[in-house]
């Protein structure tokens, strides 16, 4: 039987619903609306396209979108400099810089200078620490997406074998902390892994977040496992056209597993709701209220 779609844009814009309800209670109680400071360098295209969708996803939630668009030549200096009076501005709850940087700015060193409290998408080194710890923290926001994708299939994560492929700092190990914190029993694989096929086999829960045009077969997946895509990924498509693949090979894949998330339209919609999630939670910490549990 073919496996149940989880639906990552239905999911999603229920999940925006409520923050947007959430970001609603918080300035008829306080008088403040969350902000966030979206922060893009140079012009790729890609870049320009997640950053409009995420603006205009802050903006459906109720909550103000600072927008700040520098040239490709702006020196890290003058970047930095712009970091430092977003942390130092009270409208400005998060702070999210759009990577890539182009050259030769030092991504690593701007993350860095980002206040750990506004830092929406959890790559600063003191958020990273304090989830590898146990301690609340800002997370990022596509492995926040996954578990909530995966919790979809199975609500109780507990005991299960789940294997990432994939050790990025802001995908494949935020995304082993999340799920170790769910009491999976976690693999992490990565180039080097020795008989990947063998090592996805035996995943109740696998999650690919490569960058891997569909190199993820059928035949890797344990029968009936769930299965979330990461990976986005342009290929060539009909008519001269291109066309988003994911690191699974879809139509394989679900003639095996239970459940898979489809690209476009699994892992994608929740990463952007999960930003103004991470918006409001960033805003209700700074305002020292509970953030609603979502
Ligand atoms: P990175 O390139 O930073 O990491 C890729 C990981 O895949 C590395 O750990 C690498 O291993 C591993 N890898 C590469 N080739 C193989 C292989 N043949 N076998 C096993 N492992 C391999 O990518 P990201 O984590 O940033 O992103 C991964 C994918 O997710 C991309 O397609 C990206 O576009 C997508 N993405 C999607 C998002 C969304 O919102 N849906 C958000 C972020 C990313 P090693 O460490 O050994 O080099």
């Amino acid at each position: 039987m073919a496996a149940r779609i989880i639906d990552g844009k239905a999911m999603a814009q229920d999940l925006r619903a409520k923050i947007a309800d959430a970001a609603a209670a918080l300035t008829r109680t306080t008088g403040i609306v969350p902000g966030l400071a979206v922060v893009l360098v140079g012009n790729d295209p890609a870049s320009e396209v997640y950053v409009r969708t995420k603006s205009k996803a802050v903006v459906d939630a109720g909550m103000r979108s600072f927008d700040h668009k520098l040239a490709a030549e702006t020196p890290e200096a003058e970047l930095i400099a712009l970091v430092g009076r977003l942390n130092a501005d009270p409208a400005v709850h998060g702070i999210l810089v759009q990577l890539p940087l182009p050259p030769p700015i030092d991504a690593t060193r701007v993350l860095n200078t980002i206040d750990p409290g506004k830092d929406v998408d959890g790559f600063h080194p003191v958020n990273a620490g304090r989830l590898a710890t146990g301690l609340p923290a800002l997370v990022p926001c596509t492995p926040l997406g996954c578990v909530r994708l995966a919790k979809a299939a199975h609500p109780a994560l507990a005991g299960m074998e789940a294997v990432v492929i994939g050790r990025s700092n802001i995908v494949g190990k935020p995304l082993a902390q999340l799920l170790l914190a769910e009491n999976c029993t976690v693999t992490i694989a990565h180039s080097r892994t020795r008989d990947l096929p063998a090592v996805c086999r035996r995943a109740d829960l696998l999650f690919a977040a490569v960058g891997r045009p569909e190199m993820v077969r059928g035949g890797w997946i344990k029968p009936g496992a769930t299965v979330i895509d990461v990976g986005i990924n342009r290929v060539a498509g009909e008519a001269g056209k291109t066309r988003l693949v994911g690191d699974v090979a879809f139509a394989e894949a679900r003639q095996v597993a239970g459940a898979i998330t489809p690209v476009p339209g699994g892992v994608g919609p929740m990463t952007i709701a999960c930003v103004i999630l991470n918006t409001l939670r960033a805003a209700c910490a700074a305002l020292g209220v509970a953030a609603p549990d979502l």
